[in-house]
């Protein structure tokens, strides 16, 4: 079958590869869209900080099952899917307290297992999510990380009496606005990129402010009546974004990091204990974070089709992917469709 691999960093190939077995428990799906994540486009740039080489790419996915070897699963060869690309263990502390997407071996689609960026991919049966048959696949792509944005919202405890302050404008967190606001809370949104911010303004009508200007603490104020957000979401994945988050946030408030990054989240004790604020770190997303994502598609909540700014077929896979890659962040949302 034809895959995209990514061979060594800026080495994508469209390639020749063997089909993927199918274990005992394992489905096989042909996969019709894949939508491109930041994730992505830092194994692209060797920034991935457990990726390793060669591998094909991709996590963000929807296809058609076409063998199922799980007597268990209610998907049938022919459904649409959404597939959870966390392989879990079932077995560890964390899996056992039900926080499988934290377990100590996660293995993650496309960064430590082959992803699917392919014709076809084989994954533990348990892991599929089954979808309306006339869901558009390009949407259905993005129901991974819409989950992503929905798993922090919930790790933050978001309710109608929140203020909702997002950090960083990219897709994750605009999808946690979405979830925020979805949750009744009152949300801003803050990038230093000004095409970011646009486009949460243009596109998703959300007020997006400028954490860089001069009186970002002054609209803080005047937004919250001198109280700050009760909840801050940070997705940044930016070291002094991270650092400075707990300054915005209110008393007795909850800062969520959905963005990761590789150095160390320093964070000033006075300011973390005045508040008595409670730090969250939210990680990949679980089963019903993806079944909430799914229905808040079904009931209209949530229209994914305005993230994506463009598309591509297969054959035109890498070169959409450089091309994507190199926009600055323009492409707000790219799918491949096969
Ligand atoms: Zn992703
Ligand atoms: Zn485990």
């Amino acid at each position: 079958m034809k895959a995209l691999v990514l061979q060594a960093p800026y080495q994508l190939e469209m390639c020749d590869v063997a089909e993927p077995e199918v274990p005992e428990g394992y489905a096989k799906v042909k996969l019709s869209a894949v939508s491109i994540c930041g994730s992505d486009y830092h194994a692209y740039r060797g920034n991935s900080l457990l990726l390793t080489y060669p591998r094909i790419i991709g996590h963000e996915l929807c296809g058609i099952v076409e063998e199922i070897k799980d007597g268990k699963s209610s998907v049938r060869p022919g459904d649409k899917v959404s597939i959870l690309p966390y392989i879990s263990c079932g077995k560890c502390h964390a899996c056992r307290k039900g926080r499988e997407n934290c377990c100590t071996s996660l293995k993650v689609l496309g960064v430590h297992v082959e992803g699917g960026l392919a014709e076809h991919v084989s994954v533990p049966a348990s892991l599929l999510l089954k979808l309306p048959d006339d869901m558009d696949s390009k949407i259905a792509a993005l129901i991974e990380p819409l989950s992503v944005s929905a798993h922090c919202v919930r790790r933050g405890n978001v309710g109608k009496d929140d203020r909702v302050l997002v950090l960083g404008a990219g897709p994750i967190g605009l999808g946690a606005a979405e979830f925020s606001r979805i949750a009744g809370a009152d949300v801003r949104i803050a990038d230093v990129n000004p095409v970011r911010r646009a486009f949460a303004s243009d596109v998703f009508g959300y007020i997006a402010l400028d954490p860089s200007a001069d009186d970002f603490d002054q609209t803080l104020r005047a937004w919250t009546h001198e109280e700050y957000p009760s909840i801050v979401i940070d997705s940044t994945g930016n070291k002094k974004s991270n650092d400075v988050a707990i300054n915005y946030l209110g008393a007795a408030g909850n800062l969520v990091f959905v963005g990761l990054q590789s150095d160390i989240l320093a964070i000033s004790d006075p300011a973390f204990h005045v508040r008595e604020a409670t730090v969250f770190a939210s990680r990949v997303a679980q089963m019903r974070d993806f079944e909430y994502v799914l229905e808040c598609i079904e009931t209209g909540k949530i229209h994914p089709e305005k993230m994506i700014t463009n598309t591509a077929g297969f054959d035109r896979a890498k070169e959409a992917f450089e091309e994507w890659f190199a926009s600055g962040g323009a492409v707000f949302k790219g799918v491949i469709e096969l």
